[in-house]
């Protein structure tokens, strides 16, 4: 059994495997945080026994065989169409909760349109945007969220933000319409301590708060947007440490986290 393999089921074993997770094995890359957020995503379920009562719709990225890993019902949306599909669950079956994990290039790009009228209507949907600054499953070309300045396959002497434009920020957009109820921005890479060699995970206790958060204000009626800045570090060509060096001195600077809006107060329990 390889060893990675054998560190996850020692892992189950000792804290106990989650009902909302499969026991499939993720084909996210070593290092990368779809697999914590899916994890972080599968607790929540659980802790506010939602499973039965959930519904995922994929979208089209990295994030398209999060179904294999997240135990619930699922249904596959086109590229960039997942707040549509949703809205179309949601205004049919409003008893159910429903959900995506979306990538940048996915809901930033060819799915911005979808996005922001899904969010300008207040559909009463979660959206979790994984933002890596980068087209990860088609090999790492540029996406709207890029930084400015960063080398990508299609940008190699780094992002010209005078042709190109600036990075995009789906938060304060969003943030910027009446209807939405939660839009909230985490970092959720290991955070490297100063002078130590050493990293903080506060990043995952963080974003495992705001997850829940942004399921419970769906449940009061509102639209919740959950922006999680990441890294990719397979398309970066960093190693793994690097990567999270990377996304908390460059990403984290040009997409600050906070509370962009919070009109439930869930921030405050
Ligand atoms: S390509 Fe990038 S975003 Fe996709 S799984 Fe690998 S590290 Fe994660």
């Amino acid at each position: 059994m390889p060893r990675l393999v054998n560190a996850r089921v020692e892992y189950e074993v000792k804290l106990g495997r989650l009902p909302t997770l499969t026991e499939k094995e993720t084909h996210y890359c070593p290092g990368c945080e779809h697999g914590t957020l899916t994890r972080l995503i599968a607790s929540t379920l659980d802790k506010l026994n939602l499973r039965e009562k959930t519904v995922l719709v994929d979208s089209v990225g990295c994030s398209v065989f999060a179904h294999d890993y997240i135990n619930t019902d699922a249904v596959q949306a086109p590229h960039g169409r997942a707040p549509a599909v949703m809205a179309g669950i949601k205004r049919v079956r409003p008893d159910l909760v429903v959900f995506a994990v979306q990538g940048d290039g996915d809901a930033v790009s060819i799915g911005l349109l979808e996005l922001v009228n899904a969010a300008n209507r207040g559909e009463p949907v979660t959206i979790f945007l994984v933002n890596n600054a980068i087209y990860g499953m088609t090999g790492g070309q540029m996406a709207p969220t890029t930084p400015a300045g960063m080398v990508t396959t299609t940008s190699p002497y780094g992002r010209d933000v005078s042709y190109t434009g600036q990075p995009l920020d789906a938060s304060r957009l969003l943030a910027s319409l009446d209807a939405p109820s939660y839009v909230r921005r985490v970092v959720l890479p290991l955070e490297p301590i100063r002078d130590t060699g050493l990293y903080s995970a506060r990043g995952s206790l963080e974003c495992l708060k705001v997850v829940e958060n942004a399921f419970r204000v769906q449940l009061m009626g509102g639209f919740s947007f959950v922006e999680v800045v990441s890294t990719c570090n397979i398309n970066w060509k960093m190693s793994v440490l690097e990567s999270k060096k990377y996304a908390w001195e460059v990403l984290a600077k040009t997409f600050p986290p906070g509370v962009y809006k919070d009109k439930f107060g869930v921030e405050k329990v």
